[in-house]
């Protein structure tokens, strides 16, 4: 099965909003898309329809095959702790763990068990095996994000959804950011959703959509920022 599989889906929200209009959108696995628009185009709608945070009022969302249709408020977190994991703009960290236990987090949270291997690849992949005692607040805003990144993949989620994960970085630092989620795709297969309404960072993606009104207006595979600026 595909990771995502968005069929015609719609969502309006109280008071009348349409945000999604018939959207259908399919995400390989391994693939690493970004979804551009300006404000108010339906990204973040589109996003958490696709992550499972929000019941779309219409139309069928499938995770990694599992439809998320009539599920229960409980059922629904528990889909998500299993297949999915986010990065936020404002790496969203615990600041009284250290990092290691930051990047552990989700697992003690779904019980399960470290694989210790993976972890200790996973840390050094995001550049921080000298970092993992210290607080976040002792990170700089790159190391902060690249440890938001090893969490949200340590439970081998389905797929990733980073929310605007360069908006607080300095150009350079977004690089290595976007120049990471490549490499975690390229080499373990992940799937990354990124939602960002920058075409610089939306051409690093290998395919980007625009959205304009609530639909999915374009589609381009190898984006460049040039091609996603009009
Ligand atoms: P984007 O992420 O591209 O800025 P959004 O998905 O946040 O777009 O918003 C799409 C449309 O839905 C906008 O018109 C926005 O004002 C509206 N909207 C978003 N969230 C809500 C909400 N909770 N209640 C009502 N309207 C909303
Ligand atoms: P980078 O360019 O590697 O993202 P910076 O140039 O901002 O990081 O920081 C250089 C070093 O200073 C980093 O290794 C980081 O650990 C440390 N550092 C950055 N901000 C802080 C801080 N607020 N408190 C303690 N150490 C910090």
């Amino acid at each position: 099965a595909p990771a995502i599989a968005l069929d015609h889906v719609s969502h309006t929200y109280d008071g009348g909003v349409l945000a999604l209009d018939d959207v259908s959108l399919t995400v390989q696995r391994g693939e690493f898309l970004a979804v551009m628009g300006p404000s108010g185009s339906g990204k973040s709608t589109l996003m958490h329809s696709a992550a499972a945070l929000e019941v779309p009022t219409s139309g069928t969302v499938r995770i990694d095959g599992r439809d998320t249709r009539g599920l229960s408020e409980t059922k629904r977190t528990e889909l998500r702790r299993d297949l999915v994991g986010f990065v936020f703009q404002s790496y969203n960290l615990v600041p009284s763990l250290s990092v290691s236990d930051n990047i552990t987090l989700p697992l003690r949270l779904a019980g399960r068990a470290p694989d210790v291997a993976w972890i200790a690849s996973l840390v050094d992949r995001v550049g921080l095996s000298g970092r993992l005692e210290h607080r976040p607040a002792e990170l700089s805003g790159g190391q902060q994000q690249r440890a938001a990144i090893a969490r949200a993949l340590v439970a081998r989620p389905a797929v990733v959804f980073a929310d605007e994960p360069t908006g607080a970085l300095d150009l350079r630092t977004a690089q290595e950011v976007l120049e990471l989620f490549g490499e975690v795709a390229e080499d373990l297969g992940q799937t990354i959703v990124m939602v960002t309404h920058d075409p610089a960072v939306a051409a690093r993606a290998g395919t980007a959509v625009v959205m304009a009104d609530g639909r999915i207006v374009q589609t381009v595979q190898q984006p460049t920022a040039a091609d996603l600026a009009g």
